[in-house]
């Protein structure tokens, strides 16, 4: 059973892999006060398929939003409707989950990839975190209780040990994927430089690496399932509490270096 009992979650990335796999167990284990804000870039198109069914299974729970992460205008459209459905209650977890990985080195990566993932890994995550800013301060306020936690009001970021500058280079070999761990180190700054921002409004943010898993980023030769990992995920962020914040954890527990 997740321990994640916040009531108003917005994931981004919502449609496939993971974030799939979030929406779908936080939805079948609610509580009654919780939403699920399921965004994704193109909510009916054939990839969404999966999304609009477990929305459809779920109704009062999960209501599917157009966010891309890659368009500052989309980001700011689905922040003034997800603030406008959570109202005074605010929104307690946002989950940067959405994401894009691209192969490369120092001899090989080429500019457009090592700008896209920045824009979709980096500049997405700055922006979304910044739109619904004013609704994690509403849910923080709202809560009425002191110290931090996901169920009060969070930012995750999904971040990876390929962000690792300490853990990368000796796996560095197995996964070429230069400007993905580029971006993802980029992310892991950003969380930590977020976090010391809104530290004063009682809004936990910390990133975490969910494993190597199958999914179409992960491919079939990773060791983990979308379920495991998103139940040690979902384990771990219900678990969070100030001492986290600022943090980097991956989806057992373990503190990961920066
Ligand atoms: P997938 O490639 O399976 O899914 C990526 C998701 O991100 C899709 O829903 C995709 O939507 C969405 N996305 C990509 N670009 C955008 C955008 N511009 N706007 C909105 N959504 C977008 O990846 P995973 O599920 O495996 O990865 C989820 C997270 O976990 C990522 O942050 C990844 O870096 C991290 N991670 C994954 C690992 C793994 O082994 N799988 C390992 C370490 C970290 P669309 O269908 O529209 O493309």
């Amino acid at each position: 059973m997740s321990a994640v009992k916040a009531c108003n979650i917005l994931i981004t990335g919502a449609n496939r892999g993971l974030g799939l796999e979030i929406v779908k167990q936080l939805s079948e284990d609610s509580c009654q006060k919780q939403h699920i804000y399921a965004t994704c870039r193109d909510p009916d198109a054939p990839k969404s398929e999966a999304l609009r069914e477990l929305a459809k299974k779920h109704p009062s729970v999960i209501t599917i939003i157009r966010l891309d992460a890659d368009d500052p205008s989309s980001i700011k459209e689905s922040a003034k409707k997800v603030g406008s459905l959570v109202g005074k209650n605010g929104l307690n977890l946002l989950v940067n989950n959405a994401a894009i990985v691209a192969n490369g080195t120092v001899q090989t990566s080429s500019v457009e990839d090592m700008k896209n993932t920045f824009n979709t890994n980096v500049i997405g995550p700055l922006l979304i975190t910044r739109e619904f800013l004013p609704y994690l301060r509403t849910a923080a306020k709202a809560s009425g209780t002191p110290g931090m936690s996901c169920n009060k009001a969070a930012v995750i970021n999904i971040s990876t040990l390929g962000g690792s500058i300490s853990r990368m280079p000796s796996v560095y070999e197995q996964f070429p994927v230069l400007p993905y761990c580029v971006s993802k180190a980029g992310l892991n700054m950003l969380t930590v430089l977020a976090a010391e921002e809104i530290k004063a409004d009682e809004i936990l943010c910390m990133a975490l690496h969910p494993g190597w898993v199958k999914t179409e980023m992960g491919g079939e030769k990773a060791p983990l399932e979308p379920k495991e990992s998103v139940e040690g995920m979902l384990r771990v962020i219900g678990s969070l509490t100030e001492m986290q914040h600022g943090g980097f954890m991956d989806y057992t527990g373990e503190t990961v270096p920066w």
